[in-house]
């Protein structure tokens, strides 16, 4: 069912990236038929340099909806994002506030009086007049002494005076500034000025950074921690907060054993498992890990049907070309509706996204994302498509991607046709970021993954990208 133009890549970090030609037929790239169309690659052949490919069609008669197929990174993304805007979260539930901590508010916060409460002086030193001190060094009478948390005793402060104040005490009324300790010398009850300041400067007024009522953190908003210190703030001991929605995570594959099996000398622990309900609890969601998959219809049938049932569900694995990747080919048992079923991108080219019934005639899809099985592929299908999708079932919008720039330190090239994601390291003082990528075997090479903490994005047309040259870096 999928219908790779290029030549099958092994995904490795060197391999041939080209997609010139389109492999779906019809206008538009998309194909609408009660019939499924699997395009196989016959053969390839090497003629001067490019690459062709013969494909040998046959018709099956399984119901599939839209087979948009392999879609460039820009169009896939935003076919995800699209999707997102229609989903909805789960119901609210009461949180305390440090369980707060990555989930979506169901309600918004809003300041239950001004902020700051009084105009808060943010340096040590006097409080004072600005206007006494005209001609410096200035002698002022010091009248009092404001502690955090309380105020000037008797109140108010009148020309010629000064009070002494800490960072975070009122200012006391009548005084319009804070001088600042290091430029005052105490004498008893005086206290001599030898710097003048500003109107305003060293305090903030009451309600300058929020006034009571004001909105503060609308619903939908992902509480971080500066968003937690808000919430204390205003006295939120707890909140709505959106269910957590329940993330099934199938592996799949014959070769793969648990981490608590002594794997045969051709298995393969399964990692992806793992990596992705770390993924999932980090984007604020719950991992529902099922049992390892087996390149087996029935038994994959029966997983996925239980996956489902659940809020998303992501596999890895047997999404690729080979004659026991059943992934696809199961989930269209679901009258499944393919999105796309390949972007052009490395690594994770055969990435699938779409949505299906846990059973015929359930009143809502499922959405669902078929992960390639490549350990480092599906850590990056996971960050760049599915992360989006999360975060419209928490009840946060869409989040973008946030690309940095920064100086590449050793050139890099590649072949065109592909947007890349290579595992790479941020280095680099405030002055100068430097990225460089790892040392990879390529898109199994979890080892390398875990020594990078960027991936450098290499743009579709780009073949060679220079030493010094400022590149695009995704963080992870
Ligand atoms: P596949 O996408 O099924 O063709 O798998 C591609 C590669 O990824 C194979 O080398 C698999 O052994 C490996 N792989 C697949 N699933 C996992 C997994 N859950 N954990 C670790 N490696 C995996
Ligand atoms: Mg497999």
């Amino acid at each position: 069912m999928k219908c790779h133009s290029s030549v099958e890549q092994s995904e490795r970090g060197e391999s041939d990236g080209n997609v010139g030609a389109t492999g779906w037929v019809g206008a538009g790239g998309f194909i609408r038929s009660s019939a499924r169309l699997r395009l196989a690659k016959d053969d390839t052949f090497n003629r001067g340099g490019s690459v062709e490919l013969q494909w040998r069609i046959t018709l099956y008669p399984v119901t599939v909806h839209a087979q948009p197929g392999i879609l460039a990174f820009p169009e896939a993304r935003r076919a995800v994002e699209e999707q997102a805007r229609t989903l909805h979260p789960g119901p609210a539930e009461l949180a305390a506030l440090p369980r707060s901590r990555g989930r979506v508010l169901a309600e918004d916060i809003v300041a239950d009086r001004d902020f700051p409460p009084f105009p808060r002086a943010t340096r040590d030193g006097y409080a004072l007049h600005s206007a006494d001190l005209a001609a410096l060094p200035a002698t002022l009478n010091v009248i009092g002494e404001v502690r955090a948390g309380s105020s000037l005793a008797g109140g108010l402060l009148a020309r010629g005076e000064a009070a002494e104040i800490m960072t975070g005490a009122p200012v006391p009324e009548g005084a319009d500034a804070v001088v600042m300790l290091e430029y005052t010398a105490r004498q008893g009850a005086s206290v001599e000025v030898r710097r003048a300041v500003a109107a305003g400067e060293n305090l903030v007024p009451t309600g300058s950074e929020a006034r009571a009522g004001q909105l503060l953190l609308p619903r939908g908003t992902r509480m971080g921690f500066a968003e937690i210190a808000v919430a204390a703030g205003v006295g939120k001991a707890q909140m709505s907060i959106y269910g957590a929605p329940r993330v099934g995570i199938l592996s799949t594959g014959d070769e793969l054993v648990d981490v608590d099996a002594h794997p045969g000398p051709h298995q393969i622990r399964n990692s992806n498992s793992y990596s992705l309900a770390a993924q999932v609890e980090a984007a604020g969601a719950e991992p529902v890990r099922l049992p390892i998959a087996p390149d087996d219809p029935v038994v994959l049938k029966h997983l996925i049907e239980a996956g489902l049932a659940l809020h998303l569900l992501l596999l890895t694995g047997g999404v690729s070309m080979g004659k026991y990747d059943l992934v696809e080919q199961v989930l269209a048992q679901f009258d499944a509706e393919f999105f796309f079923t390949g972007a052009q991108i490395q690594p994770g080219r055969p990435v699938v996204f779409g949505r299906a019934r846990s059973a015929p005639g359930a009143e809502t899809a499922t959405y669902f994302f078929g992960l390639p099985g490549n350990p480092v592929s599906t850590m990056v299908t996971f960050e760049i498509f599915v992360r989006p999708l999360l975060d419209a079932l928490c009840g946060a919008p869409p989040g973008k991607l946030r690309f940095l720039q920064a100086r590449l330190g050793a050139e890099v090239r590649t072949k065109t046709g592909l947007t890349r994601f290579l595992p790479a390291q941020l280095s680099g003082e405030v002055d100068r970021t430097e990225v460089e990528l790892v040392r990879w075997q390529g898109s199994g090479d979890v080892a390398a993954m875990a020594r990078a903490n960027c991936f450098l994005v290499v743009p579709p047309d780009r073949e060679r990208l220079a030493a010094g040259e400022l590149v695009s870096v995704l963080l992870r």
